[in-house]
């Protein structure tokens, strides 16, 4: 099969011809109809993340959001068969270690990350381990790139607004860049309620960010983001996204909560920072601020998410920026480099 490798960091992707994956027991192979490009495979390439043992071996076909259909099944695999329309979470789990078993599978003992700790879909064929746990089928109506839109960071948005940051309807809700994650959760959060600010450098990330749903935008190049926040919400949000994990943008999200507030946090961190930076404790401690850690979305809160978007109340291919071509995938992330990119950008081309 086709496949684009990860083979050295920050050198181009290898298009290369690999031997397809094979349905060992518990596995089933998938054919790829749509894979995500995440900011998380920019950070794999770019070598980021070694500081909390996520730096992937490499040759490595990376790729963690994708929609497909099964077209092998493994042996003890019972509950999946060839021809289901499936996807699964970049946070592949085990089923049965205490997190699993209380339903927060994100947290794993022994999670596995697609596209990172072993191939994902930047290929015609993925493998999806411990099938019957790990495949989410979809709705008939519910398509591959719909499917590979939610992948990682518009689930990880729900996750953040609903779950971890516990959004009630009419709250307002500052998010803090409007890249993928972001406009997720600005998209999310406008349609079950949430009064949004979006916050970013970029006017066409701003104007997208508007088109999904929030009441106002604010430049952080032009304006003072937490002062404005606080002026257009009448002392600071209830909530704070928090889509990157640079030092300035951690600080402003907290300054632009009201007392009481929350930050759920999903961007990590880059280079500059390799997973340290400083908070403004006192605030913290005197407005009672609570920073709310959030990543991927547990596999039993799937159905829920799945149903909003069934019935059309959440839109996730609204994001996708552009489809492009497997041959194309180097190019998208040379763009991210510099936050060229507008949504998801999805390979539909294999
Ligand atoms: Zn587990
Ligand atoms: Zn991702």
């Amino acid at each position: 099969m086709k496949a684009a490798r990860l083979e050295q960091f920050r050198a181009p992707l290898a298009l290369v011809e690999v031997d397809d994956p094979t349905a060992d027991e518990g596995s089933v192979v998938v054919k790829v109809e749509a894979e995500g490009i995440c900011r998380t495979d920019w950070h794999f390439w770019n070598g980021d993340w070694g500081w909390v043992g996520m730096s992937p071996e490499l040759p490595r076909i990376m790729g963690h959001e994708f929609g497909g259909t099964v077209v092998a099944v493994g042996a003890g695999v019972t509950s999946v068969t060839v021809g289901d329309r499936v996807t699964t979470p970049f946070h592949e789990a085990c089923g049965r270690c205490q997190f699993c078993l209380i339903g927060r599978s994100n947290l794993c003992d022994h999670l596995e990350f697609t596209g990172a700790t072993h191939d994902g879909g930047y290929a015609e064929y993925t493998q999806i381990r411990n099938a019957d746990y790990n495949c989410i089928k979809l709705p008939d109506n519910v398509d591959a790139l719909s499917a590979a839109a939610i992948g990682c960071r518009y689930m990880t948005a729900f996750h953040a607004v609903t779950r971890q940051g516990r959004m009630a309807p009419g709250e307002w809700v500052v998010v803090y860049g409007a890249g993928g994650v972001g406009l997720s959760a600005v998209q999310i959060a406008s349609a079950l309620g949430g009064q949004v600010i979006a916050v970013d450098l970029a006017d066409d990330k701003l104007a997208k960010a508007t088109s999904e749903g929030a009441v106002h935008t604010i430049n952080g190049r032009l304006q003072d983001a937490p002062k404005a926040v606080r002026e257009l919400t009448g002392g600071g949000a209830h909530l704070a996204i928090g889509g990157l994990g640079a030092q300035a943008v951690v600080q402003q999200a907290i300054m632009s909560l009201r007392k009481g507030g929350r930050l759920a946090q999903v961007g990590l961190t880059s280079q500059a920072e390799q997973g340290q930076v400083s908070i403004p404790l006192d605030y913290i401690i005197e407005a009672e601020i609570e920073l709310l850690g959030s990543v991927g979305n547990p596999h039993a809160d799937y159905p829920r998410l799945l149903s909003l978007v069934s019935r059309g109340v959440l839109k996730p291919s609204r994001i996708v920026g552009q489809t492009l071509a497997l041959s194309e995938v180097q190019g998208v992330l040379d763009a991210m480099d510099t936050f060229e990119t507008v949504g998801f950008s999805v390979i539909t081309e294999f």
